[in-house]
């Protein structure tokens, strides 16, 4: 779009006059009945000055009539508020009946009025709206440069939070590290035996160390995921074997606590592509909050089953909404059922943000930063995987991870069928 002066928007002129060809049929007809010729020019200095004319439009009655051969002609300037625009002149021959040119004259300037009238109007709101248009783009222009300003501080900001995040972990890492290594060595009796009490504080302080070095870990892993350094490295790997040593892990554990802690992976073979150490982290984190919210005497239900051409809206409708996969494929969903609590369906999709955790008495009374959940879904998700929260009903929560089956195959997944049943 070229910028024009609201001068020259504004200033009327032949050039608005619109449509050209009606004006010509106009004139054209004008010539006919009344057998002159007509022409308007609109190099108005030009023709007064030379008498040359370059006809903006020129019209001459069908019995060729030319205007340059017209034996007299009447010029007249066409003035349109206050302004002559161009010039308007009829041919006609000597024995053109007196007085007639003049009323040709008079007529043609009044439709041209009303012609420039109109054209005049449609060219100023014309160009009062191309320069609205062009103040609203300068001040979208502008707003967008604002926020692209914004947006690259707070970027910056936020890779300083996470390099202090990382830095900061890193450097508590290293003194605990040593700190639970001493009191290791204190309950192993390296310097000396140890009285019962004694034992029992350094106990609850390797047990409160072990959480503080969860929680570093978990806040290290959050800002290398948040700045992609976390490396995720993938091979093949069979599911059952990793889920159930992450339920062996737990076994004392939930035994201490009266839950029963259950492990049905299907009789498929659930080989996917994986980093194991990763995986594992999921699903201890999946586990260890199962059995953190679940009340006593209560069962705690690992499964694993094979779906073969998972188009995300599988019979059942197991984690439909979070797969918007249009092509099929065979993937292996973990479930992790719990009796617990539950966590309320307008929460479902915001626990898995870093740091966030549903606000319950229940919540408040075990520790935790909610970044278990957080890194939880970033490792799923660089596996290609989905992770999403159901409702176990009638009472507690069921996580569902799904993971694309490794590729190439079955046979091998046959082979193996019956040697990883729990
Ligand atoms: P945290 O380390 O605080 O447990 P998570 O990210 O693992 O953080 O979990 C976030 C929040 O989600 C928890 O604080 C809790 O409120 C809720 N939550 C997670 N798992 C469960 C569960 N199995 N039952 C009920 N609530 C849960």
């Amino acid at each position: 779009m070229s910028e024009r002066s609201f001068d020259d928007a504004f200033a009327p002129s032949l050039g608005t006059l619109g449509d050209e060809d009606a004006l010509r049929d106009f004139l054209q007809s004008t010539c006919d009945i009344h057998g002159v010729s007509i022409a308007i020019d609109q190099a108005v200095a030009q023709a007064i000055a030379s008498d040359s004319w370059q006809p903006f439009v020129a019209a001459t009655p069908a019995a060729h009539l030319w205007l340059e051969q017209s034996i007299c002609s009447l010029s007249r300037p066409i003035v349109y508020d206050g302004v002559t625009v161009g010039i308007l002149r009829v041919g006609h021959l000597v024995a053109t009946p007196q007085g007639l040119p003049e009323r040709v004259i008079d007529h043609v300037q009044l439709v041209l009025n009303v012609l420039l009238y109109h054209g005049h109007r449609c060219a100023v709101s014309a160009a009062l709206q191309e320069a609205s248009m062009r103040e609203h783009v300068r001040e979208v222009t502008m707003q967008n440069e604002e926020l692209r300003t914004a947006y690259e501080h707070v970027r910056k900001l936020d890779r300083l939070k996470i390099d202090f995040l990382g830095t900061v972990s890193h450097e508590l890492r290293t003194p605990l590290t040593s700190i639970l290594g001493y009191g290791e060595m204190l309950t192993q009796g390296v310097a000396g035996p140890l009285g019962a009490e004694q034992l029992e504080f350094v106990n609850t302080i390797r047990e409160k160390g072990e959480q503080l070095l969860q929680l570093i870990n978990s806040m290290l892993d959050t800002a290398k995921l948040e700045s992609g350094t976390l490396d995720v490295h993938r091979s093949p790997l069979l599911l059952p074997p990793l889920l159930e040593g992450v339920a062996g892990t737990f076994v004392p554990h939930a035994r201490r606590r009266d839950i029963r802690l259950e492990l049905d992976v299907g009789s498929d073979v659930l080989e996917i592509f994986a980093d194991a150490m990763r995986l594992r982290q999921v699903f201890m984190n999946l586990v260890d909050n199962a059995l953190k919210f679940s009340p006593k005497g209560s069962t705690v239900r690992l499964e694993a089953r094979l779906i073969v051409s998972y188009l995300g809206d599988h019979a059942g409708g197991l984690a439909s909404e979070a797969l918007s996969s249009t092509v099929a494929y065979d993937a292996v969903e973990v479930r992790i059922r719990d009796r617990g609590c539950g966590i309320p369906p307008e929460e479902h999709s915001r626990i898995f943000d870093p740091f966030y955790q549903v606000d319950s008495s229940q919540t408040r009374r075990h520790q935790g930063a909610g970044l278990g959940l957080a890194i939880c879904k970033r490792l799923v998700e660089a596996h290609d995987g989905r992770i999403l929260v159901e409702a176990n009903l009638p009472q507690g929560t069921c996580f569902v991870v799904t993971l694309p089956i490794a590729a190439p195959d079955r046979e091998r997944r046959v082979r193996l069928r019956g040697s990883l049943r729990p």
